[in-house]
């Protein structure tokens, strides 16, 4: 590919692009090509919906919240369940658009990164339903503190590899992926997790998420007769949110309000950076250096961002903010008494700023919340906090 399509494609402004080793640089130009071949290809899309339908359970459903627009008192709140999904979060969506695109290029092998062991599991879930080799590395930290989602990955046929180098955390387990990749890449596709990394990882991430929003739309427009005001969704990486977002970015009457932790407010608080390959907002300290993070949702814990949204942050298409512990772990609870829905404490990121905004909006203003995952996973983790 030219130098020129390549400085093209994979920006939004200033953020984004591939700031990766030549030889890394080759296996994502040849990526990039094969992804713009098949998001257009009639068969590949076919079989994608396919899989989406029969495998994962889509589409999932608009749901209205009737008892939460009644205790919110001001706009209507519907909730977009990507829990409902197997595996019961948005992440599965990504992972069978990559898995098939992996194919399609002769890959005999999946490799992905996992952190809290999300990503590791709705991976090695597909890899199994396709009969395909999977290998998930995963921080040597994580892995202890994660073991029951090892034993999940291992019984879903994975390997799972423990990366003792550094601090035994995602960051190197990413590393040790690529290191793979760079020596394997003639037959293993490496499945990234989130809408970020060097191009084409996030604009393929948003295409495939992009499912999320271009149900949504279809769903408001038949319960409404219109479009929502405002569309909500926890920011991580990105990748639920730009989902969510994407068939909306082009509607100016629409409201995008993606949500942080507090601890781990990278659109917020970011600067411009170079970070895992790619630029975006990051959260640096004086000296430059990548700030660590906290959040008590696991899948939250990253101190960069999506390009794309960094993008969308700087225009003023979307806006971004954020929410304290307390807040979610409020909205947490509320959720699950009022709308029978526990939701993961990530998407209870969304529920938390909904709150807040509801109120402030007429009657007949609709607002959607995505509802990235299930909170069966956190049920545990959410009850020692509460004990205490
Ligand atoms: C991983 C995860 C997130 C955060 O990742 P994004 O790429 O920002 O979507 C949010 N919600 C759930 C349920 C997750 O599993």
């Amino acid at each position: 590919m030219s130098k020129l399509t390549k400085e093209k494609q994979g920006y939004f402004g200033e953020f984004g692009g591939s700031f990766v080793p030549p030889e890394l640089q080759e296996v994502m130009d040849v990526l990039a090509a094969e992804f713009e071949k098949y998001k257009i290809d009639p068969d590949f899309n076919e079989e994608f919906k396919y899989y989406l339908k029969e495998f994962v359970g889509r589409e999932n459903p608009l749901t209205f919240a009737k008892q939460l627009t009644e205790d919110f008192g001001g706009a209507k709140v519907y909730l977009k369940r990507e829990d409902l999904n197997h595996t019961g979060a948005h992440k599965i969506n990504n992972v069978i658009g990559q898995i098939l695109l992996a194919k399609r290029m002769g890959a005999k092998r999946i490799i992905a990164e996992t952190g809290a062991g999300q990503h590791g599991v709705a991976t090695a879930t597909a890899c199994s339903m396709f009969g395909i080799d999977c290998t998930i590395y995963m921080g040597k930290l994580d892995t202890e503190r994660q073991a029951l989602n090892v034993f999940r990955m291992e019984l879903l046929g994975a390997k799972v590899v423990a990366v003792d180098k550094g601090q035994g955390r995602l960051k190197d387990a990413v590393d040790e992926a690529l290191g793979d990749l760079v020596q394997n890449y003639k037959e293993t596709f490496y499945l990234l997790g989130s809408a970020v990394g060097p191009h084409p990882y996030p604009s393929m991430v948003k295409h495939f998420q992009s499912v999320i929003s271009e149900e949504s739309k279809r769903q408001i427009l038949e319960k409404e007769g219109r479009l929502p005001d405002a569309v909500i969704a926890v920011t991580g990486g990105g990748s639920n949110a730009i989902g969510a977002f994407s068939h909306y970015i082009d509607e100016p009457s629409v409201r995008l309000i993606g949500v942080e932790p507090d601890q781990a407010a990278t659109l917020t608080h970011g600067t411009p950076a170079v970070i895992h390959g790619f630029k975006c907002l990051v959260l640096q300290d004086e000296e430059g250096n990548p700030q660590p993070t906290y959040s008590i949702a696991a899948g939250l814990d990253y101190p960069g961002i999506g390009p794309e949204h960094s993008f969308l942050k700087t225009t003023g298409r979307a806006e971004y903010y954020t929410v304290t512990k307390e807040e979610v772990l409020d909205a947490f609870k509320l959720l699950s008494k009022r709308e029978g829905i526990i939701p993961a404490l990530e998407s209870a990121h969304a529920v938390a700023y909904a709150k807040k905004l509801a109120p402030e909006l007429s009657k007949d203003s609709i607002i959607i919340i995505n509802i990235s995952g299930r909170g069966d996973k956190d049920v545990q983790h959410v009850y020692e906090l509460l004990k205490k």
